[in-house]
C-alpha cells in the first residue's frame, strides 16, 4: 500500500510540472513585481497546455491526473495580480 509519505512529494512535483507547462505556453504569467501567478484566460494557451498534459504527462502520472491538475490550477488562479492596482494609468 502506498503511504502518504510517498504520495505527497509526488503531488508537489505534479503541481510544479503543471505550472511550468502553463507558463511555457503562456496560459499563466507571473507578476514581475509581486510574483503572483495570473491566469491569462487565453483559450488557445489553455488548450495547448491541456494537449501537452494529455500527450506527455510527467513520469509516474497518467494523462488524466496531469489534465486534472492543470484544470485545478487554472480554476484557482485569478486573472489579475491581487497586489497590482487595477488599470493604473
Ligand atoms: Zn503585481
Amino acid at each position: 500500500m502506498l503511504t502518504m509519505k510517498e504520495r505527497r512529494p509526488a503531488i508537489r512535483t505534479l503541481r510544479g510540472w503543471a505550472i511550468s507547462v502553463l507558463r511555457e505556453v503562456g496560459a499563466i504569467i507571473e507578476c514581475d513585481e509581486h510574483g503572483w501567478m495570473q491566469n491569462r484566460t487565453d483559450p488557445h494557451a489553455r488548450e495547448r497546455a491541456l494537449d501537452i498534459a494529455r500527450q506527455d504527462p510527467p513520469p509516474g502520472f497518467s494523462a488524466d491526473e496531469a489534465v486534472a491538475e492543470m484544470r485545478e490550477i487554472l480554476d484557482c488562479i485569478d486573472d489579475s495580480c491581487p497586489e497590482c492596482p487595477p488599470e493604473a494609468s
